[in-house]
């Protein structure tokens, strides 16, 4: 017999959700166009009838929403299961041993540990510092560009810290040579403009689950006229051939609503956004001991993330029981200690340990935020009494 679905294991109502980075929920305009297509059996490839042809209509208006989101063209995009492939598809599908990669000394995982993998197969790795505001430095990387680089990585905005690379400096710096550039747009998509627009970003990824779209779906976009990589999985052709195996409809149709609503309402998200952070920042500011990492130029307003003098991540965590809050990068298995982007800004072990990340989105209230960050620094004073 089969079991009902667990309802104790569904997520509990009344919680203050404040990790937008690590995922956002989902809008519920995007649910209303993913629920017809959880109740057909439908494969967008089986185009003989219907049912088929009706689904690869949807996943190719789909593809033109997420196309329309990034600046580019359809055909330029590829659905993947998130942008951990995506990424994985670039690197792994473009270089050889004895290519030279550059990549940032704060990519998410999804690229730096695909890096990794590269490096033990012969392909030689550069990682580029960034500065104690966490922004790429610049005369570093043009360096390294001398040295002759094959493809050039450097995500959007940083998962951890909120900070926004200088993409565009990075395309004009390899603007006229070989070097592929590609860029991991997941955290930044949707909250800020697309690095599309000069027409020299070759390859990106994406990610529903960041823009309040489905998990499972993402996107690897590839420049009309780049370069293809060479894909990773073999099967039925699909993506043209790129990455192949059925399409989720549900979730691509998903994803390309919660594009749509994206690009349509981000400069009112990130207004919304910002009036978030001045919040908290006004509610933290009763409070001594406390500071944000990373530019707060070169920040998107979703994100903040900040370190407690003297308080374990993990301690304030737990004394907040009602607040969804993340301890370094939600991606890196919620290991403190362990977090490359806040030790390349110039954070000990001590401080990164008493790190926490604030991640705002358009569910966010400013109601919630008020009474969170209330708790925050209650919290902090009974923590700090205690252990002082
Ligand atoms: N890149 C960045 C910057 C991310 O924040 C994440 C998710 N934490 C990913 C890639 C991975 O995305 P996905 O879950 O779609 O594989």
């Amino acid at each position: 017999m089969i079991s009902p679905g667990r309802a104790d294991v569904a997520p509990a109502s009344g919680v203050t959700y404040l990790d937008h980075q690590a995922t956002t929920p989902l809008d519920l305009r995007v649910r209303e166009t993913m629920l017809p297509w959880l109740d057909v059996a439908a494969n967008s490839h089986a185009t003989e009838h219907a049912v088929g042809r009706a689904a690869s209509d949807a996943i190719e208006e789909a593809r033109s929403r997420v196309a329309q989101l990034l600046g580019g063209r359809a055909d330029e995009v590829t659905f993947t299961s998130g942008a951990t492939e995506a990424s994985n598809i670039v690197l792994g599908g473009l270089l050889q041993a004895g290519d030279r990669l550059v990549i940032s000394a704060i990519e998410h995982t999804s690229v730096a540990a695909a890096a990794d993998a590269l490096a033990r197969s012969g392909v030689v790795i550069e990682r580029v510092s960034v500065d104690g505001d966490g922004i790429l430095d610049l005369a570093a990387f043009e360096a390294a560009l001398d040295r002759g680089v094959s493809l050039v990585s450097v995500m959007q905005v940083n998962n951890e810290i909120g900070t926004v690379q200088p993409i565009d400096e990075i395309l004009a710096l390899c603007a006229g040579s070989d070097t592929l550039t590609h860029s991991d747009l997941t955290q930044g998509a949707g909250r800020i403009a697309c690095p599309l627009g000069s027409g020299r970003l070759d390859y990106a990824s994406l990610s529903a689950h960041k823009i309040h779209g489905p998990q499972g779906v993402g996107a690897l976009y590839v420049r009309r006229g780049a370069k293809r990589p060479r894909p990773l999985t073999h099967g039925g052709g699909q993506e043209r051939g790129l990455r192949p195996g059925t399409l989720p409809v549900a979730a691509c149709v998903g994803f390309g609503k919660a594009c749509e609503i994206a690009l349509y309402e981000m400069a009112a998200d990130a207004d919304h956004a910002q009036a978030l952070q001045r919040t908290m920042l006004a509610v933290l500011s009763g409070l001594e001991g406390w500071h944000v990492n990373g530019s707060m130029d070169q920040r998107i307003a979703h994100n903040l993330s900040v370190t407690f003098a003297d308080v374990h991540a993990d301690e304030l965590i737990a004394a907040v029981p009602g607040i969804a809050l993340a301890s370094g990068s939600a991606c890196s298995g919620g290991a403190i200690g362990s977090s490359p982007t806040l030790r390349a800004i110039g954070l000990d072990e001590d401080a990164i340990a008493s790190t926490v990340r604030l991640g705002f989105g358009r569910t966010t209230t400013q109601d919630e935020v008020v009474r969170a960050g209330g708790a925050i620094v209650d919290a902090v004073r009974r923590i700090r009494a205690m252990t002082r």
